[in-house]
């Protein structure tokens, strides 16, 4: 642990967007942006943004460094932070804010209607019509609706959140790169046969979070992608919503809460793949099983 590591406050990030609030800072990050390796002397920075007085140009400068760009040998350069900022508003300014629900060809687990994706304030969301059971939603900017039919924006969106949830499970923030705390949502008991596990990922900083189902968390280990091209399958190519171990808690079984064990059994083609789980999530143990003959390999 690095006990030098600095708790942001909400007045951290107000400072920040402060800085923002000012024409001549916000035409030297627009410089930026637009320069080669966003990268540029003092003089070009100057001369792009128009001001004359150098003294009052530097000023502006300070106050940017350190939060978005930063002094190098050859000028002044853009911070990480900012490049990302810029980007995320790139992908949601101007954008696409609504399309038609799309079908996902896949039934309600409750009611067998037929499950579709809508887009509501930059948030998919897998809903069923009929009974409104929300099966899962994750953000996608508006920038992944335009130039893509029905068909790519499913296949962009299935991307886009199997590296969010990996990212989340490997204890790394997809949004601000932070840690990342793992817990059994309050609907999973060990004592209820019919419940809901679900694993709820938080960020430790930005409180961002997904709440997925066990066999999302695996959809990407070995174990589990070789055992379905052993039987023709490529789940790499799959939508997620399209695995039943995904999308599903019947081979789910929570062995122990404290600690957390969980067991994951699934199967094809009649034959049966376990996973156990510990209390990080974490795969401890795969067995490949043949129901009929009772081989284990
Ligand atoms: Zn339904
Ligand atoms: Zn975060």
């Amino acid at each position: 642990m690095d006990s030098a590591a600095v708790e942001p406050a909400d007045e951290h990030v107000r400072d920040a967007f402060q800085l923002l609030a000012d024409e001549t800072r916000l035409e030297i990050l627009f410089a930026l942006w637009n320069a080669p390796e966003w990268t540029a002397t003092f003089t070009e920075l100057k001369d792009a943004v128009g001001m004359r007085d150098s003294g009052q140009f530097q000023y502006h400068l300070n106050q940017l460094a350190g939060t978005f760009i930063r002094q190098v040998d050859d000028g002044y350069t853009h911070l990480a932070s900012g490049i990302a900022l810029y980007r995320t508003m790139l992908g949601s300014v101007a954008g696409t804010e609504s399309i038609d629900p799309i079908s996902l060809n896949e039934s309600c687990p409750n009611c067998e209607n037929r499950l579709q994706l809508t887009y509501e304030n930059q948030v998919f969301y897998a809903r069923c019509s009929t009974c409104d059971e929300t099966l899962f939603s994750s953000p996608f900017l508006p920038a992944g609706l335009g130039n893509r039919t029905d068909d790519e924006r499913l296949w962009a969106f299935d991307r886009w959140t199997r590296r969010m949830v990996g990212n989340l499970r490997d204890g790394v923030c997809p949004w601000c790169a932070s840690t990342v705390n793992h817990e059994l949502s309050g609907e999973s008991s060990a004592d209820e046969t019919d419940s809901d596990v679900r694993i709820v990922h938080t960020c430790n900083r930005c409180g961002g979070f997904l709440k997925t189902t066990v066999g999302e968390t695996v959809i990407d280990h070995p174990a589990v992608i070789s055992f379905f091209y052993d039987h023709g399958k490529d789940i790499t190519t799959i939508p997620h919503w399209k695995l039943d171990f995904c999308m599903s808690d019947s081979g789910v079984e929570l062995i122990s809460e404290e600690p957390t064990e969980i067991r994951l059994t699934i199967r094809e083609a009649g034959d049966e793949l376990t996973l156990t789980l510990d209390e990080d999530f974490t795969i401890t143990e795969s067995r490949r099983l043949k129901p009929q003959d009772g081989t284990r390999n």
